[in-house]
């Protein structure tokens, strides 16, 4: 199949894609999305077949806007509109009860058969623009191979997914740069499935009482939301998440590991601190936004053959920085190494 690349004025055209059953990689805020017609079993079946992503995941729904809530889920609590209105168009991801009656509804491919559905508004003109165009709420999951980083360009989804799906919206680089916060408004209080570019500490203020779930914090339990119990994001490279106080600890440890094969992923300001081994900065250790912005691109840099280990300076868990250690954290078997 020869991929299209197509350039944000061409939202009818992906649109037209995505009514006759075909994929599209659609841009969004947080990252690339594999999308297609959540109302097509068979393309919905596709998007699993082409990132080799695990039946029992579910999909996320993408909706022009919160009207939509009430066509596909049931139970909509108020508060739902409260945070889709401060939040949305956004990288917010609301967990509710789904329709499972009346024509048309969600299917269960989309949402693995579960009771629920994940439904988000993403923040991009062009892919907002498609939705519309299409008339049709689009299951999307990130656009890349199941377990690897993450896509954040369109070079990345082409790298991918080029000649297994019909187009590639170029929408240039995602402003957030990792996924949307899930959170759970079927349960009370609110819990938070997945952290993500919507920070728990912005939740709090908007609802009060909000939850991490404890598959987050817990070693040992099962995430609620199914995609957060497998590996991911990673590059072939083992890599090593290093937390420590001061920039110093850290470049110690780096020079007690074999220059060879070994790759570095600092903060800004301390690329020359690493003499002799791969060096890469991914933002700034006191801006979470620009480390969240570039961790996956950083990552899919250093997927390359030469190189055997990387290790990466863990940020703190403020802000969007408790999303950025999440997806490292994942990207690193589950282990942080503290100093
Ligand atoms: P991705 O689209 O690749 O970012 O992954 C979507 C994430 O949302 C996965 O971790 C899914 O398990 C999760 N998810 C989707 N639908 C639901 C749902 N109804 N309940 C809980 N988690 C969900
Ligand atoms: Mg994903």
């Amino acid at each position: 199949m020869n991929t299209l690349l197509l350039n944000p004025g061409e939202a009818e055209k992906a649109a037209s894609i995505l009514r006759s059953g075909g994929l599209v990689a659609l841009p969004t805020e947080t990252v690339y999305g594999l999308g297609a017609s959540a109302l097509k079993e068979d393309a919905v079946k596709r998007i699993f077949e082409v990132k080799g992503r695990p039946q029992d995941n579910p999909l996320i729904i993408h909706v022009a806007g919160p009207e939509a809530l009430g066509e596909w889920c049931e139970e909509v609590p108020e508060r739902a509109y409260t945070l889709a209105d401060r939040f949305w168009p956004g990288p917010l991801t609301l967990v509710l009860r789904c329709r499972k009656t009346g024509e048309p509804h969600i299917p269960d491919r989309v949402t693995a058969g579960l009771d629920t559905v994940a439904v988000r508004c993403p923040d991009h003109p062009a892919t907002l623009e498609v939705i519309r165009l299409a008339g049709v709420p689009v299951a999307a999951p990130s656009a890349n191979l199941s377990g690897k980083p993450s896509t954040t360009t369109a070079i990345h989804c082409l790298h991918d997914l080029q000649g297994k799906v019909e187009a590639v919206l170029d929408g240039g680089p995602c402003r957030v740069g990792l996924e949307s916060t899930i959170l759970d408004l079927t349960v009370s209080p609110p819990r938070i499935l997945r952290p993500g570019g919507v920070t728990l500490e912005q939740l709090r203020e908007c609802l009060g009482e909000v939850e991490l779930d404890r598959g987050l914090v817990q070693p040992g339990e099962t995430p609620k939301a199914p995609g957060m119990k497998y590996r991911h994001y990673a590059p072939s490279a083992e890599l090593t998440l290093v937390r420590c106080g001061d920039a110093e600890t850290f470049r110690r440890f780096a020079e007690s590991v074999p220059d060879e094969g070994t790759a570095v992923l600092c903060w800004l300001g301390e690329e020359r601190d690493y003499p002799g081994k791969r060096v890469l900065a991914y933002g700034r250790g006191d801006e979470p936004e620009t480390l969240a912005a570039h961790v996956f691109a950083a990552l899919r840099e250093l997927d390359t053959p030469d190189i055997r280990r990387i290790l990466v300076r863990c940020p703190g868990e403020d802000g969007v920085g408790l999303a950025v250690v999440n997806r490292l954290k994942k990207a690193a078997g589950g282990k942080i190494l503290c100093l």
